[in-house]
């Protein structure tokens, strides 16, 4: 069975896009199945896997209204893993939604039965505690927070526990934080390792020891609709990408021989 993960914060610009293709990426160049699913209407995520969005016909949005399956909507991309893409449509689904039974339930119950040839599924969310993030939250068994160390960082991240807390307690009684990532990393900053700190003493064992750093190849990365691992394997962006990869892996019981 799959191990679904949800990469969510609420903040938008915090790198969750970037961990969520590079994270498929990446568990796809450990030889494992991966399946990316966008659940933002921004696309992002399906841009930055090389997928014209707008020439999408089957989305997310149909998977959710109950259009068409899961798998009609699935991809290939180069990166070597597989997407759900998403595009502007989707932005009507929150409404589209609200009217709908078991509402929160439609990713999960769409996910049912269809993730049996993947390892592992990444679920990209919106910057948003919408209906589209509770179905991300919904569906997964782990949440992934990206973060950046900076002063409100923690603030909005106890929001977002609170939000869990409630899925867990009304909707979806096996999700965890499985980790806190900090990105767009700079050591020489005072506030990032003070921030940071904070983070260990009040999230400890969840907070990865793999940081993200600050990389112009991530950036660059999205335009040319690629991960960075395929955009320039060499770089830090791509090394850092793969050890969290591994430390992932790693925490869920998998052996990685590979250094990098
Ligand atoms: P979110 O999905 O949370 O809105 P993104 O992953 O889209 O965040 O990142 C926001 C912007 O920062 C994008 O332009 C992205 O390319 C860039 N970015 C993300 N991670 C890094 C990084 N580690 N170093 C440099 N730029 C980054
Ligand atoms: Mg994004």
């Amino acid at each position: 069975m799959a191990r679904i993960f949800v990469i969510a914060n609420q903040k938008g610009g915090v790198g969750k896009t970037s961990v969520a293709v590079n994270l498929a990426a990446s568990l796809a160049h450990y030889g494992r199945r991966a399946l990316l699913i966008d659940l933002d209407p921004q696309g992002n995520a399906t841009t930055g896997s090389g997928v014209d969005k707008s020439a999408c016909d089957k989305t997310v949005y149909g998977v959710l209204l109950g259009e068409h399956s899961l798998r009609d909507a699935v991809r290939h991309c180069e990166g070597g893993y597989d997407i759900v893409p998403s595009n502007r449509e989707l932005a009507g689904a929150e409404v589209e939604l609200i009217a709908m039974e078991r509402r929160e339930y439609r990713l999960r119950e769409a996910l049912d039965g269809a993730t049996g040839g993947y390892d592992f599924v990444v679920i990209d969310c919106p910057p948003a505690l919408n209906m589209l993030t509770v179905n991300g939250f919904t569906a997964a068994d782990a949440v992934i927070i990206p973060m950046q160390c900076e002063y409100y960082a923690l603030e909005g991240l106890s929001d977002l526990v609170g939000t869990l807390r409630k899925v867990k307690q009304n909707l979806n009684p096996r999700i965890e934080i499985e980790a806190l990532v900090r990105t767009m990393y700079d050591p020489r900053s005072t506030l990032t390792v003070q921030v940071s700190e904070e983070l260990k003493r009040h999230y400890g064992e969840k907070v990865f020891d793999t940081v993200i750093p600050r990389n112009i190849r991530i950036a660059e990365a999205p335009s040319f609709g690629k991960p960075v691992l395929l955009h320039d394997p060499l770089s830090k962006g791509a090394l850092a990408h793969l050890q969290f990869a591994r430390e992932l892996l790693a925490r869920n019981g998998f052996e990685v021989a590979e250094a990098a």
